[in-house]
């Protein structure tokens, strides 16, 4: 009915979910919002996915929060803003007295803004006097951002989105475009209807896998030995770039020496992808001029996520596929703001623009005119490891409902249970909220503020207001600065809006330095550019690597995750998304997409489930060796006998119960896409 409102008023903003970043025109009539349509824009040309078109309804949904409450005797009471204010400051000064600053930790998140993010970070920096700032790149792509960094000297995707066009092939790891950037995965689609070739990497026969040339369904957690058997190919067959190497790739006597271990041959069974499939994957990816390379969880969320992600690249520099349009690494961020949220410096071990300490500290200092904390930060993990031990006693999640979206949720459970003060700043009361908030904070929604995002292509955008909040519901910027100014913090928390936020990034961030908000009222960039006259960098890496000139192959063993399967646990469990929702559901389970795809499935091959008499539709227990689930079943030829996928959108089915609490052996993150598993009917039975 409200798409049937005649529109008042169109406002131009960016889509709230996932990292692809689309354009898209907000109608608005009687301070709401009725109508969402396409923009045209260099990112989505005039489309946007069913996520993208009725992403509104939540704004307005009866469970929308819009005054600040406090849990007094469990229960929730509104205050004014005035008493949350005074309780938290109050409390958080008693914490930080008792057990110093490093017992407080902030999470910023891709729901904020880049200037809302910068503030966060500000805040746990310069107010609490603490390195505990992290976000949701954590979960997701923080071993993407290690691994680029590590080996290219950019933790970022290398290209623009426009770069599908003029690419020769493309290979996809571990992502769904189709369901997840569902706007990328199209034009994927068009490019391969064009000629483009095509290899899939993943162990499900996703919608791209269906029409590629080669499909290599590797075992879940098996992309590091996948990846070194085709660069043992490429090795052993000749097929490098021996130009590319000599002038800009160092190590390959070594390189080529470490990999004789992983001939196809040698590593075919243990990863699930036959020696001649491999060796042709290698040939077609090697003599592709140019060949991209697209990448999302199923290559990260393992004990060697990163790792995974280095050895993407070392294929890349054996055959010279770095630093021209139309090939490269590509992480495909999930989520609206995630890059911007880890590259405005919610990240314990980094400053605004991923800067490091040793580089950039007195450039912060002196801007801020504070000293920076001496004490080496925890990032989101490691915060609940704490406090799971008692070191650790408030937590501040900004727009990020941790409880039901982390791996293991009982380990979340008992962290979040040992906290002395859980502040929540959203819409809604999360699950988090729920069980574990002291504070609520009302946040304004996307449509509610201004400011801008920064998509996967490295791209910013603005984000505008076209509706004024509910209630005394307000922008995170204003929150963050409000409690800043109430703990004694006037100067240095005194913007008069994201503008002025934005500017004092420029200051501090050199490649943002010239993406003013004067340029992006009429265009959107990509990062680096360094001033106003710069026309912005799609592609990254063209002369030198931005770590120099030349870049070094890295050997990476295999390492099989402590996470296997076992008599009692006999399948292998991935966790995922499905087109219709995004993450823990908080928004989109407030829009038609709830009525579109109502639960969360498990998929499961008919081979299985004849042998297990179940049946399409029934609901199935699932157990792992840290907790169950009961979900509906769904019967996929797409996957393979032995192997599993769940979404994991709605919070109260708790699929993240199953998870484990294995992580990435480099940067922390959770294990999401390996848990071994059974299931039942949910009336007796077993297998
Ligand atoms: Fe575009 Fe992603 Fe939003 Fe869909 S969810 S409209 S692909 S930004």
């Amino acid at each position: 009915k409200r798409s049937q409102t005649a529109v008042e008023n169109w406002t131009r903003s960016t889509c709230v979910y996932c990292g692809v970043g689309c354009q898209m025109e907000v109608g608005t009539a009687n301070g709401q919002v009725v109508q969402i349509k396409p923009a045209a824009s260099p990112v989505n040309r005039g489309h946007l996915c069913v996520k993208g078109r009725y992403a509104y309804e939540f704004g307005t949904a009866d469970d929308r929060i819009s005054e600040p409450m406090l849990r007094r005797d469990g229960t929730w009471q509104p205050v004014s803003w005035d008493e949350a204010f005074d309780f938290i400051a109050s409390r958080l000064a008693a914490i930080r007295q008792q057990y110093g600053a490093d017992a407080i930790g902030v999470l910023g998140s891709a729901r904020a803004t880049n200037e809302e993010n910068y503030l966060a970070q500000k805040f746990a920096r310069v107010v609490l006097g603490t390195n505990n700032i992290d976000c949701c790149a954590r979960v997701c792509h923080t071993p993407s951002a290690k691994a680029l960094k590590l080996m290219l000297g950019t933790g970022a995707a290398t290209n623009a989105f426009d770069d599908i066009e003029h690419t020769q092939l493309l290979m996809l790891s571990g992502c769904n475009p189709t369901e997840n950037h569902p706007v990328v995965g199209a034009r994927i689609k068009q490019a391969v209807r064009r000629g483009a070739k095509l290899i899939v990497i993943d162990p499900r026969r996703t919608e791209l896998a269906a029409m590629a040339d080669l499909h290599l369904a590797v075992r879940p957690g098996h992309n590091v030995e996948l990846y070194n058997a085709m660069a043992a190919t490429v090795v052993e067959e000749g097929l490098l770039d021996a130009d590319f190497i000599a002038n800009r790739v160092d190590g390959l006597a070594e390189f080529s020496q470490f990999v004789r271990d992983y001939a196809p041959e040698a590593v075919a069974a243990s990863c699930g992808v036959p020696a001649g499939l491999i060796r042709s994957a290698a040939r077609l990816y090697a003599g592709a001029k140019p060949a991209m390379c697209f990448h999302g969880l199923g290559l990260t969320e393992h004990v060697q996520g990163t790792e995974g992600v280095m050895a993407q690249i070392n294929l890349a520099l054996l055959t010279g596929n770095l630093g021209k349009r139309g090939a490269g690494i590509n992480p495909l961020r999930g989520q609206n703001n995630v890059q911007g949220s880890a590259q405005m410096g919610c990240d314990p071990a980094t400053l605004t623009g991923a800067q490091s300490f040793v580089e950039a500290g007195a450039h912060f200092k002196s801007l801020w005119g504070a000293s920076l904390p001496a004490s080496h930060g925890l990032d989101l993990l490691s915060m609940l490891d704490a406090a799971r031990a008692g070191r650790f006693k408030a937590l501040w999640a900004v727009g990020y409902d941790i409880y039901p979206t982390l791996a293991h949720v009982a380990e979340t459970a008992q962290a979040l249970a040992a906290l002395e003060l859980v502040i929540v700043q959203d819409l809604f009361l999360t699950e988090t909220a729920k069980a574990f908030g002291t504070v609520f904070l009302p946040a304004a929604s996307v449509f509610e503020r201004d400011g801008t995002f920064m998509n996967s292509d490295r791209r910013v955008q603005r984000v505008r207001q076209a509706i004024k909040p509910p209630g005394n519901a307000q922008p995170d910027w204003w929150i963050i600065q409000t409690l800043a100014q109430r703990m004694g913090h006037q100067t240095g928390f005194d913007f008069d809006g994201p503008e002025a936020i934005w500017n004092e990034v420029r200051q501090l961030w050199p490649a943002g330095a010239g993406l003013s908000y004067a340029r992006l009222e009429h265009e959107s960039l990509n990062w680096p550019c360094p001033d106003e006259a710069h026309p912005g960098t799609p592609v990254l890496h063209i002369d030198r690597f931005a770590s120099g000139p030349r870049a070094t192959l890295a050997c990476l063993p295999f390492t099989p995750s402590p996470e296997q399967p076992s008599q009692d646990y006999p399948f292998v469990l991935v966790t995922g998304r499905t087109l219709y929702h995004f993450n823990a559901g908080t928004l989109s389970y407030r829009t038609p997409n709830a009525r579109l795809r109502p639960s969360d499935t498990l998929d499961m091959s008919p081979q299985d489930a004849r042998r297990l008499l179940l049946n399409d539709g029934e609901p199935v227990r699932i157990r792992s060796r840290y907790g169950e689930a009961v979900l509906p079943l769904r019967i996929s030829p797409t996957i393979k006998p032995g192997e599993l996928f769940a979404t994991f959108h709605r919070p109260d089915l708790w699929v993240n119960r199953l998870t484990s609490s294995y992580r990435d052996n480099r940067v922390n993150s959770p294990e999401y896409k390996r848990t071994a598993v059974t299931v039942e009917p949910v009336f007796g039975g077993g297998n």
